[in-house]
């Protein structure tokens, strides 16, 4: 530890990557002093308590890339995981469905993406996916067998078990709001509390921007929150499908299209759609905070990636505005759902970074100083690849030396 520290890391993030990440630390030195900070009173509180639930099988990413990487190690680290803890999943499979000529030649892409990924699929006609899925219809489909489902927060708990038993703390309440970094260590003040440690990693997800700019660091993206909208089925309905039902996505966007997900709990979620929410960590549908909005408005980056994507943004608009619009587009797969089952149900926001001159960050954004590493974005599904992110962020965090 430097001179001076109280602890040799602290974390910022009480997400699936900042535990992942505080449980690797932990893991590669044994007996090192940790503290993980975490504002809300409950782990996963954002992002990785408002998700799908889905273990990504890697499917849709670059052949090579870090993503495609990441999603498939985390898919196996997630179930191993789960199995070594207890934690229920089920491996129930995805079917991505073809409902126009367009979308079929997209899933032969798809399909050829999936072996140079090392991903097993099935090929099924529209016989075949009507006999599996009785209630799906389109003229084709893929079907993935490694998809799975679980519970992030159970897995979350799981982990911030781990952390304790190597000896970390975690401060729930504790919302970081100055870091000021010495040659000798970095003093992070949250609330009441004063920590100095010899290396700080920030993963603060929906706030990842603005814990960067407390450090002093040149941050010139900003977090934009898209909200992802769901309904649930009414629990007569959770017999509906059996594996989980995706669109064929149109490469041309950021998102994956409304799906029928399998919960764990026995459920079915509808969603989640993308549209522009109006505060970064407020749920409820008319929720607005000022600070964000105004923040967003004066971003040049925002207005150009409204403009590059006015054709999907005025789509999203309007399932979000109208339940047909959105009924619309599950029934491109699922025609026996009627206006009636779509039942409310908490949205998720994500943490979108956006450059100034209007890119949509799809990768990993870091920002560092000797002593700090920011994680600006941790691309989705980050809550599948968190296992190996924490690796590839404790190896990082950790490559400069503890003392001195
Ligand atoms: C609608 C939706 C559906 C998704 N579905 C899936 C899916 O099915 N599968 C999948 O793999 N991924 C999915 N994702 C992506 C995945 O959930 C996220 O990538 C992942 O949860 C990000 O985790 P995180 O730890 O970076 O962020 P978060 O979970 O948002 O955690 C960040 C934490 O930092 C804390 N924090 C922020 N500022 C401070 C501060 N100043 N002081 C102290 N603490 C602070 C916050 O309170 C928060 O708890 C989905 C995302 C969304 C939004």
């Amino acid at each position: 530890m430097s001179a001076g520290a109280t602890h040799d890391f602290c974390v910022v993030g009480g997400g699936i990557v900042g535990l992942a990440t505080a449980m690797q630390l932990l893991q590669r030195h044994r007996g090192a002093s940790l503290v993980l900070l975490e504002k809300e009173p409950a782990l996963a509180t954002h992002q990785t308590g408002h998700n799908s639930g889905v273990i990504h099988s890697g499917i849709y990413y670059a052949p090579g890339s870090l993503k495609a990487d990441l999603c498939k190690r985390g898919e196996r680290a997630t179930k191993e995981f789960c199995t070594e803890h207890g934690i229920p999943f089920v491996a129930c499979g995805k079917t991505l469905v073809a409902t126009s000529p367009l979308e079929l030649e997209r899933m032969a892409a798809l399909a050829e993406r999936a072996v140079q990924n090392g991903i097993d699929v099935e090929h099924l006609d529209a016989a075949e996916l009507r006999r599996r899925e009785p209630h799906i219809a389109g003229l084709g489909a893929l079907f993935v067998p490694a998809t799975a489902i679980v519970d992030y927060r159970q897995v979350c708990a799981a982990m911030a078990r781990v952390i304790q038993s190597l000896g970390g703390e975690i401060v729930l309440g504790a919302r970081v709001s100055a870091i000021e970094e010495t040659e000798a260590h970095v003093t992070i003040r949250a609330d009441a509390r004063t920590v100095r440690a010899a290396r700080l990693v920030a993963c603060a997800g929906l706030q990842s921007d603005r814990v960067a700019r407390l450090a002093g660091l040149p941050v010139t993206h900003q977090i934009v929150p898209f909200r992802g909208e769901y309904y649930r089925l009414p629990s007569e309905k959770n017999g509906i499908i059996r594996s989980l039902i995706y669109p064929i996505p149109d490469p041309d966007l950021p998102f994956l299209g409304i799906h029928l997900t399998r919960m764990i709990d026995g459920g079915v979620t509808v969603g989640p759609n993308a549209v522009l929410g109006f505060a970064r960590e407020g749920y409820r549908k008319l929720s607005v905070d000022v600070r964000d909005v105004a923040q967003y408005l004066f971003f040049p980056g925002l207005w150009k990636v409204l403009a590059r994507y006015r054709k999907s943004v005025r789509a999203e608009l309007a399932g979000s505005l109208f339940k047909s619009a959105y009924l619309k587009e599950c029934r491109k797969y699922c025609p026996s759902l009627e206006s009636s089952d779509l039942l409310p149900y908490a949205a998720g926001i994500r943490a979108q970074a956006v450059t100034r001159d209007g890119t949509l960050v799809h990768d990993f954004l870091f920002l560092e100083s000797p002593r700090t590493l920011h994680v600006c974005n941790a691309p989705s599904p980050a809550a599948t690849s968190a296992i190996p992110i924490g690796e590839m962020i404790a190896g990082r965090a950790a490559g400069a030396p503890l003392d001195g």
